[in-house]
């Protein structure tokens, strides 16, 4: 049988939450030694560890089947592969910066300038967009330095707390995108390997459902339970159990992550007391 090729990242920002990802669904792997490449015991994928910037190509010509790596990166190569889904880790804004002293009003401000970057194809799209003329100079790291060496006079790089930008004397001025990793994949993928990106689809799913999710177990007044059930959703709607103390009830269900406190604030409010909040291991909806 066939098995799936995945490129991830060798050495880099995204190399562990992306074997992090592959051990949540469940998936074996060894990465003791220092190989380019090894297989799962326990699933039909054999994992490729290479460059971030030559996965979209590798996936597009199919030496890869599917790839994890930065959406910035699958903008800036634009590569014909199919974008699969957003796996919500290695988050990043896409900025543009100038030298912290200059009066900054608006785009126009770029008219006629330089702009030292990394990443001229998003870049150019960007002002071709704004309809603004800009000269762009593409290089290859340490751009933050263009601007004090005379390179250029401003620079369009990832940004994630602006202390680099600040230590090389540079603000922020605009946001030009945000990306965050995702999953790709060759676009002529056979019916098998298809079956598998599938499956592998189908248990990221469930990782990124649960961590999205908490269980939630309290204790509440009966007669305050109908305000109570009405503040919790739940995947269909909670589970009431009788508690032995008469006038109580044992409520259980899921909440999500992000209206986690306000929820429980709420709950507490009306009564709800021994209130348990559990971490969810898998959750298939
Ligand atoms: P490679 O050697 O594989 O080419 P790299 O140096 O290009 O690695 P990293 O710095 O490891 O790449 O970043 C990989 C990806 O992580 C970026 O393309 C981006 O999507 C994401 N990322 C998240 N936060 C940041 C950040 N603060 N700086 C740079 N990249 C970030
Ligand atoms: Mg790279």
């Amino acid at each position: 049988m066939s098995k799936l090729k995945i490129a991830i990242q060798k050495s880099g920002r995204l190399s562990e939450k992306s074997l992090e990802l592959l051990k949540d669904c469940g998936i074996k792997i060894s990465t003791s030694s220092r190989k380019l490449r090894t297989e799962s015991s326990n699933f039909p994928i054999e994992v490729l560890f290479l460059r971030d910037d030559d996965i979209p190509q590798y996936v597009e010509q199919g030496v890869a089947d599917i790839g994890i790596l930065g959406e910035n990166e699958v903008w800036e190569k634009a590569k014909d592969v199919n974008t699969i889904r957003q796996l919500g880790f290695a988050g990043c804004k896409m900025c543009l910066a100038i030298p912290k002293d200059e009066v900054y009003t608006d785009l126009s401000y770029f008219e006629g300038k330089k702009v030292a970057t990394s990443y001229p194809r998003i870049l150019g799209n960007f002002f071709q967009d704004n309809n603004i003329n800009v000269k762009i100079e593409e290089i290859g790291g340490s751009v933050e330095i263009a601007p004090s060496i005379g390179l250029a006079n401003a620079i369009f790089d990832i940004v994630s707390t602006g202390s680099t930008l600040l230590t090389n004397g540079l603000k922020q001025v605009e946001t030009v995108v945000e990306s965050q990793a995702v999953l790709i994949s060759n676009k002529n993928l056979e019916t098998e390997k298809q079956a598998i990106v599938d499956r592998l689809l189908f248990r990221i799913e469930a990782v990124k459902q649960s961590s999205e999710n908490k269980y939630i177990l309290l204790n509440a007044p009966n007669e305050k339970l109908e305000e109570i059930i009405a503040l919790l959703p739940g995947m269909k709607s909670p589970t009431v159990l009788p508690l032995a103390q008469e006038g109580w009830s044992s409520i259980h269900t899921v909440i999500k992550e992000d209206t986690f406190w306000d929820i429980i604030e709420q709950l507490k409010a009306f009564g709800a007391e021994g209130i348990l909040v559990l971490e969810i291991e898998k959750m298939i909806l």
